[in-house]
Order: structure tokens, then C-alpha cells, then sequence
């Protein structure tokens, strides 16, 4: 029998059967509850098996709703969501398993391994950061303040939604239209009494189109001003949440919301983050104002804000561009992928064979994955775009490594998602480099659930992992599509035959590290403003006091007064970001050190990949990373490998 599941959906029935299986778990929640004397085995292992059980029924859900969307999916997919919320809202809060998990915790601690340790540790967290083993009282206050909470997230997003729609800037002379890409101009083009005109708005691609290709500088200047002036409601909305977060951080017994933030990833405390984030500001402050100075060179006058996405397209243009229609032919779909599988096996020794199965799509595919010539994993591979999928690119875990109570083993799976063109069969997918870059990406997310070793599934593959680490593994895979030894396995035109050259592959990294200490600057800025809000009450004109004080160091040209970035800064007030911003730097300096320690070591037969196979790939969330990274190098990690792979001397 396979050690896989059969990907299937029955859409007429999966409310009944969800409604069944979450019947079935209450009951057996129940029954695990009356248990005299629980324990790890009898108790905490069954709670955990249930749950994956409801997460493997579940799963192929979602997954045909992003994949295969119809408005059938679409209507059992927002049927079954408010059922699994009061399901698992039922589970979080129920305070005898959170009572059970402690006793266990303390009667079992000699016994329990590592694993088992940290799925106790990890589900303990989770109780305690909502609160759930305090007294009514505080519970009653808490459940108020994430009502609130939540308001003002939605208040904050829909005030920059509306004043984001608001706004448009009419153009009526061609001449303000001249250079902009055709597409661009075909967009904004329409007619009013017969006239020919053109419209921008704060929207995403028109915004960002007249910033970097429009000519007219009072045009941009009056974009840029209506950008960075919207919403100033939430300038209230800001105050308020920022106060109730730090409230809601004080009942938990915590100092402030970056302290509760931190409880929950790999980052040990405050000043590691902000020392960590200010040393790249110092690192990377120099090579800024160098590539300042070479767009300072086309401009005429000196620079402003509005103008430095005009001028960095004309350098950029000039020096640094690629062509991707060049680069296509030499990245067709079915070789980038072979070879990305060749690399692989030579870099870890795991081996994809393909698998005949029918799937939800003629173009999904299936493959087992062998290490050592032993079946470990299932990857599903949904690559090109259609109609009824939604875009982008994602790994989807869904089976989880682990070894039940009768030590029966359960392999992973995987799935990876992405949008390439289509292929006829007449015209093959020809992607463009970042579609590779993506596309390893996602594998570094795959195999970091499908390699998982771990004996628990609550912490196998990206089970468990630390959030500002979870982005490790992708980044480290993903370099490695800038390098020679690498594309040279795969890219080769696939009419002509020949490979790459590498003048073209010198091209694609100058390209990738246009900019990009400004760049660096630029993140930097929002993660120590977002990380430094949250370490105390900040309130009123004190929040952009300290933006401008952050500024001195990591803006080169003067911001305008009038410039309220933060009443748009939607990843942390609207979103999940808070306190957290800094995640991208701090997983990107992981991957960047692991990475060179590969390259320096010639990249196959690299002691460090396989290392890196057998602590990170292998030990999935069964350890904080801190401790895993630690194994892996001897020592923490080196921010100087960041600023070498971003070209940063
Ligand atoms: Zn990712």
C-alpha cells in the first residue's frame, strides 16, 4: 500500500465529513481528558495525531481552492472556515489540557526527549501568549482588547484602502506620458468628451509606474505628496492600538509587545535585534551613499524623494538591465526543473523519481523522493498559470514526518505552486530568471518539510519552525540560482543547445545587487521604526520624532515634513508584522552564511550541505533555530555574509 494519501476532495460531502471527523475529536478530547494518569504517550501524543488527522482532510481544501478555484470550492471553503476556527478556538482555550500539558511537563521531564520536550514547550507557549491559563478577570479584559484590536486593524487598512481609491491625477498632455512602458500608458489611457487622456492613482502598478518611467517632476512630486499624505485617521487609530498592545503585553507578564513578540521566535531579546539591525545600517550606510552619488550623477539638480525612482531606472537602463527575453530560451520549465533535481542530488544526495497518479490538473505532477535510495517523501507540482488559480508562487505542506504509538512511520508531503507561462504543445514555458530564483525558493521551503526526520508532527518539517526563521531555508536554496556551477547544469538554450554564457550569468547578479545597499537602508529603516515602537508607549507627535531620528542614520536624501509613512504602514499595524519586521533581514543573514559556507567549500561535496541536510533539514522545528544554527556552525551568525551577497563591501 502507498505510504501516501490519495490527493481527493469530494466536494458534496467534505462539510459532512468535516462535520464528523471534529465530532469525533471532541468526543476523543474528551475521553483523553478523563484520563487518570496522563501521560506524554497516552495523552499529548493522541491530542497531537487528532490533529493532524483534521489538518490532512483539510488540507486538499485549500489547496483546490487556491489551485482549481470555483465558485462550488469557493462556497465550501467559506462553509468549512468559521466550522474549524470554533474548533480549534474551543481547543486553545480549553485550560485542563493546558493543566495537563504542565503536569506532564514536570513529571515526565527526565524521560522526554528532545522532541517531545519541545512540542510540550511549544504548545505551553501557546496557551500562555493568549492568556488562557490566567484568572476571568484579566481573560474577560484581554478578549476585549483583541476585539478592539482588530476594529482598528480593519479601520486602519480601509481608511488607506478608500484614500488609496480616492485619489487620481488626470494627465491631458502626451508629452507628460513620454518614456512610460506602453502598457503602462495603455492602462491610464481613456477618453472624455472625445479627448484622449490619461489616468494615475495611488494604486500599486499606476503609482509606481509614473514614480519610475514619468518625466514631468511636478507630476511626481504630486503623486508622491498624495501618497505619502494618506489616511491621517490613522494617526489616532495608531495611538490606540499601540497602547493596547502594550496593555495586552503587561497582562501577559511581559515588559512591552516587542518582549511578547520575541516569546515566540528565535531572536533572544531586544538588543540582539536592534543590534543586529543597526549594525547592518553602519555596514551598508557607505556603499548607499556611493550609489546615491551615481544617481545624483544623471539627475541635474539635487535630488528628491520623488525623484529617485526616475533617475534609478535611467542608470539602471543605461548600466545594470537585463533583457529577459535573452534569458527565457535558456530556462525552459521541464530542464530548470531536471536540473534543479540534478543539483539537488548533488548537492544532498536526494533523488526525485516521478509518479504516475491523477491529480486535480493534466499539468500537476508527482514525484517520490529518495535519500539514500530510502522512499522519504511525496512533492506535487502545480507550476503554470491558468484560469481559476490564484497567483503567485507557495509550498503547502501537507503530510508531516512522524512514528504514531504502534511506531508506524508517516512519510511527508509537499506541494509547490507557481505561475509560469503555460506550454502548448507546440511552445514550450520558457520563464524568466526570477521564475528559477522562485521556483528554488520554493523548493528550499519543500524539502525542509519533506527531509524532516523528527518523530513528532507537531514539530516536523515547517511544523514548529520560529517565524523569522522559516524564510532560512528558501533564501539559502534560492541563492544559488545566481551561480555559475549551478545554472550551467540546466541552462542551456533549448533550441540551440548551448549553455549559458557567462558573461550573461555576471549580468543577472550586477543586475540583482542594483541598489542595493539603498535598498538595505530602506528595510533597515521600517525594522528598527517597527521594532523600536514597540518597546515602550510611544504616542503622538513622539512616533515621528522617532522616525526622524531613525532617518538621520539610514535616509540619505531629507524626507518632506509632510511625509506620514506610518499612517500606511499596513505590514505592522494592519497586519502581522509588529514587532517582527525585522524577520526578513535576520532570516536573510541565516541563509547568507550558510550559503557562503557552501561556495567557499566549492559547492558539491560540501561538508556543510551535508550538515546542513542532516541538523536543519532533518531536525525541522524540533529545536529553536538558534540552537540548530549553532550546531550546524559553531557559532552565531555573521552579517557579513549578508552584505557579501547583496554586493556590499
Ligand atoms: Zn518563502
Amino acid at each position: 500500500m502507498s505510504q501516501f494519501l490519495k490527493f481527493e476532495c469530494n466536494l458534496k460531502t467534505f462539510i459532512e465529513e468535516l462535520n464528523s471527523i471534529l465530532k469525533l475529536n471532541n468526543n476523543k478530547v474528551e475521553e483523553l481528558l478523563k484520563v487518570e494518569k496522563k501521560s506524554y504517550s497516552n495523552f499529548v501524543k493522541p491530542l497531537q495525531i487528532l490533529d493532524e488527522k483534521l489538518e490532512l482532510f483539510f488540507t486538499p481544501l485549500s489547496h483546490i481552492n487556491s489551485v482549481s478555484n470555483t465558485d462550488e470550492t469557493q462556497k465550501v471553503y467559506a462553509e468549512s472556515l468559521p466550522i474549524i476556527t470554533e474548533y480549534s478556538t474551543k481547543l486553545s482555550q480549553n485550560i485542563d489540557i493546558y493543566k495537563a500539558y504542565k503536569e506532564i511537563q514536570s513529571s515526565e521531564s527526565i524521560s522526554l526527549n528532545k522532541e517531545q520536550k519541545r512540542v510540550l514547550e511549544l504548545n505551553i507557549l501557546n496557551f500562555e501568549l493568549s492568556g488562557a491559563h490566567l484568572n476571568d478577570k484579566i481573560k474577560e479584559r484581554l478578549q476585549e482588547i483583541n476585539i478592539r484590536k482588530s476594529e482598528l486593524s480593519n479601520n486602519f487598512s480601509q481608511n488607506l484602502l478608500n484614500a488609496t481609491n480616492e485619489y487620481e491625477f488626470i494627465i491631458k498632455d502626451e508629452k507628460d506620458i513620454e518614456g512610460l512602458p506602453k502598457s503602462d500608458v495603455e492602462s491610464a489611457k481613456f477618453k472624455e468628451d472625445g479627448v484622449v487622456k490619461y489616468k494615475f492613482t495611488l494604486q500599486m502598478p499606476s503609482y509606481i509606474a509614473y514614480m519610475t518611467y514619468g518625466r514631468n517632476q511636478k507630476i511626481r512630486e504630486e503623486l508622491y505628496k498624495a501618497y505619502v499624505t494618506r489616511s491621517p485617521q490613522n494617526a489616532e487609530i495608531i495611538d490606540e492600538l499601540l497602547s493596547l498592545k502594550n496593555e495586552m503585553s503587561i497582562l501577559l507578564g511581559f515588559n512591552n509587545y516587542a518582549e511578547y513578540s520575541l516569546a515566540s521566535k528565535m531572536a533572544k531579546n531586544e538588543q540582539s535585534v536592534l543590534s543586529f539591525l543597526e549594525n547592518l545600517v553602519k555596514n551598508s550606510r557607505e556603499q548607499a551613499i556611493k550609489e546615491l552619488e551615481e544617481v545624483q550623477k544623471i539627475a541635474k539638480e539635487p535630488l528628491k524623494s520623488f525623484d529617485t525612482a526616475y533617475y534609478s531606472e535611467i542608470l539602471k537602463k543605461e548600466k545594470y538591465a537585463i533583457d529577459e527575453e535573452l534569458y527565457r530560451p535558456y530556462f525552459e520549465q521541464t530542464r530548470v526543473i531536471k536540473g534543479m533535481f540534478k543539483f539537488l542530488n548533488k548537492l544532498f544526495g536526494i533523488r526525485f523519481e516521478k509518479v504516475e497518479e491523477k491529480l486535480w490538473d493534466d499539468k500537476a505532477c508527482s514525484y517520490n523522493l529518495y535519500l539514500n535510495d530510502k522512499l522519504t517523501a511525496r512533492l506535487y507540482t502545480d507550476m503554470e498559470a491558468r484560469k481559476g488559480k490564484r497567483g503567485g508562487a507557495w509550498m503547502h505542506n501537507w503530510q508531516a514526518h512522524y512514528i504514531d504509538e504502534q511506531e508506524k512511520e508517516y512519510l511527508a508531503s509537499a506541494f509547490i505552486v507557481c505561475n509560469f507561462p503555460a506550454s502548448t504543445k507546440n511552445n514550450p514555458s520558457l520563464l524568466r530568471h526570477d521564475d528559477v530564483v522562485t521556483l528554488f525558493h520554493e523548493m528550499g521551503h519543500a524539502i525542509h518539510h519533506m527531509l524532516s526526520s523528527v518523530k513528532e508532527n507537531e514539530v516536523s518539517g515547517v511544523n514548529g519552525v520560529e517565524w523569522d526563521a522559516v524564510e532560512f531555508p528558501s533564501q539559502f536554496l534560492e541563492n544559488f540560482a545566481y551561480e555559475p556551477k549551478v545554472l550551467k547544469l540546466f541552462a542551456s538554450h533549448y533550441k540551440m543547445k548551448e549553455r549559458i554564457p557567462d558573461k550573461m550569468i555576471e549580468k543577472l547578479v550586477k543586475s540583482k545587487n542594483f541598489l542595493s545597499a539603498s535598498a538595505m537602508l530602506r528595510q533597515l529603516e521600517f525594522s528598527i521604526f517597527d521594532f523600536t515602537l514597540h518597546t515602550k508607549i510611544y504616542k503622538g507627535d513622539e512616533i515621528q520624532n522617532l522616525l526622524n531620528t531613525i532617518r538621520k542614520d539610514t535616509s540619505l536624501i531629507n524626507t518632506p515634513k509632510y511625509n506620514k509613512f506610518q499612517n500606511g504602514f499596513a505590514h505592522i499595524f494592519a497586519g502581522g508584522y509588529a514587532a517582527g519586521y525585522y524577520s526578513y533581514k535576520w532570516a536573510e543573514v541565516l541563509s547568507a552564511d550558510v550559503f557562503f559556507s557552501v561556495i567557499d567549500e566549492g559547492i558539491y561535496n560540501s561538508n556543510i550541505a551535508k550538515k546542513y541536510l542532516e541538523i536543519i533539514l532533518k531536525g525541522g522545528g524540533s529545536s529553536s533555530m538558534s540552537i540548530l544554527f549553532k550546531e550546524l556552525q559553531g557559532r552565531e551568525p555573521d552579517i557579513n555574509s549578508l552584505l557579501r551577497l547583496n554586493g556590499i563591501k
